[in-house]
């Protein structure tokens, strides 16, 4: 049984195997929770960044922690919001998707996720909650390997939607 948890805070402090970045399609770095990551986990990041070289939107890559407490960082690309015909909600699902798959492949055992595209991509924040909790849990139905799954949200808006998108989630089952 893979555990979820949700929790308020700065992902750049979370100690788990693989925490996830929402980076940007150029791997370059930027604001929000980018800015934190690189900005706490220091230069070697952005090196592996860079011999990378990018990221499609909706996929993922994977480069060492530096400094950070976590073990690997796992970079996706959710998508910008433009209005929700543009396949954002398949491309935010296969970012949470990929980033499991990646962390299964790597034997690493818990992950942590910032709530992908809802900061300056704009992607509402209910609806990026329902994609990113139900992805997960098909995940976790299908797939062995993970032990536990956390959602650390930094503002008070997604901390709560989340803690009633997955009552209402253990309420059903
Ligand atoms: P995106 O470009 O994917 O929208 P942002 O970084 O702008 O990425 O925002 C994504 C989410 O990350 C937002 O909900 C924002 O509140 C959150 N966030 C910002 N800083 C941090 C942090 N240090 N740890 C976890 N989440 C963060």
């Amino acid at each position: 049984m893979t555990a979820i948890d949700v929790i308020k805070g700065d992902i750049s402090r979370i100690e788990v195997d693989a925490i996830v970045n929402a980076a940007n399609e150029q791997l370059a770095g930027g604001g929000g929770v980018d800015g934190a990551i690189h900005r706490a986990g220091g230069p070697a990041i952005m090196e592996e960044c860079r011999q990378i070289g990018g990221c499609p939107t909706g996929e993922a890559v994977m480069t060492t922690a530096g400094n950070l407490p976590a073990k690997k960082v796992i970079h996706t690309v959710g998508p910008i919001w433009r209005g929700g015909n543009q396949n954002e909600a398949r491309l935010l699902a296969s970012c949470y998707r990929q980033s499991m798959e990646l962390a299964v492949k790597q034997n690493l055992y818990t992950i942590a996720f910032p709530n992908i595209s809802t900061g300056v991509y704009g992607y509402p924040k209910e609806e990026a909650a329902g994609v990113a909790i139900k992805t997960v849990r098909e995940f976790i139905k299908k797939k062995k390997g993970l032990e536990k799954v956390m959602f650390v949200c930094f503002d008070e808006e997604n901390y709560r939607l989340y803690k009633k998108v997955i009552k209402e989630w253990k309420q059903t089952e």
